[in-house]
């Protein structure tokens, strides 16, 4: 059965693609094809709560065991578990378990951050930067002029705001307690 607070969270995830998705079309910013360096990355942090989704998809697919044996043998080290470097199709991307993965990595690339003094500033890729960096300029602009962005803190907040129903979700919960603390290093 299908669990209503892991819905809330995919329905974040899902308001998260489509900000995500405006923004990326309207200034046209995007990943580079075939990159997957933040994956591949030991700093992507993220949470518990907000791997739910894919603790649930994995108890569902039969493969909860499998993966939280690579977790812990991952102990921090190396890229992501779920990150595939040799994908079959690369229009599918590198990400394992893409429509489950948390926040963080939906807003990979660009997000809302604040300067020093407070004020929200884009927060964008070094890559993108370099390889494309009128394409920045321009998405800079747009923010600066009042465009609409998303940023991580607001979401995860969200998210964060949930906990007091995770108890509804104490298997998962567990699973992804091991994820958190052997793959994903929590603020
Ligand atoms: S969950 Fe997927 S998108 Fe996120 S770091 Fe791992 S492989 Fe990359
Ligand atoms: S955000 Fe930048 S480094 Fe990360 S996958 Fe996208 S292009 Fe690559």
């Amino acid at each position: 059965m299908e669990n209503r607070f892991i819905n809330e969270i995919l329905s974040i995830y899902s308001k998260i693609d489509v900000q995500v998705e405006a923004f990326r079309s309207a200034v046209k910013l995007h990943c580079l094809s075939g990159c997957g360096i933040c994956c591949t990355s030991t700093k992507v942090e993220a949470n518990a709560i907000e791997l739910l989704p894919l603790a649930q998809e994995l108890f569902h697919r039969g493969e909860a065991e499998f993966w939280m044996e690579r977790a812990q043998a991952a102990h921090y080290e190396g890229a992501c578990i779920f990150y595939d470097p040799k994908p079959q199709r690369m229009a599918i991307g590198h990400c394992r378990f893409y429509a489950w993965r948390p926040s963080v990595c939906r807003l990979f690339g660009f997000s809302k951050v604040k300067d020093k003094t407070g004020k929200p500033k884009l927060a964008a890729c070094i890559i993108q930067k370099n390889i494309m960096p009128y394409v920045i300029e321009k998405a800079e602009k747009s923010v600066s002029h009042g465009m609409h962005y998303p940023g991580l803190t607001n979401f995860f907040l969200q998210i964060m705001g949930m906990t007091h129903q995770a108890v509804l979700c104490q298997l998962t919960e567990r699973f992804t307690w091991h994820l958190r603390n052997t793959v994903w290093k929590f603020k």
